[in-house]
């Protein structure tokens, strides 16, 4: 698997919207690629942090440091 193909079902992975094979496929290939491991690690991240947006508006100075890194 590719790093693109990989970054296009992270979204869905996080979510646990994929097939049992498309899961493991994408497992592996963390497993292999520290790159997608982060950007994985850092979706995890996010998802946590939305879901906790309700007692913490405010997302800590690091973090959205990382995400301007990311996204830019
Ligand atoms: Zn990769």
């Amino acid at each position: 698997m590719r790093c693109e193909e990989c970054g296009d079902k992270l979204d869905r992975f996080v979510d646990r919207e994929l097939t049992n094979t498309e899961a493991l496929e994408i497992q592996l290939h963390l497993e292999g690629c520290p790159d997608c491991m982060e950007h994985y690690e850092f979706q995890e991240h996010l998802k946590r942090l939305v879901k906790h947006s309700c007692d913490c508006d405010v997302a800590p100075q690091a973090f959205r440091d990382k995400l301007r890194q990311i996204l830019s």
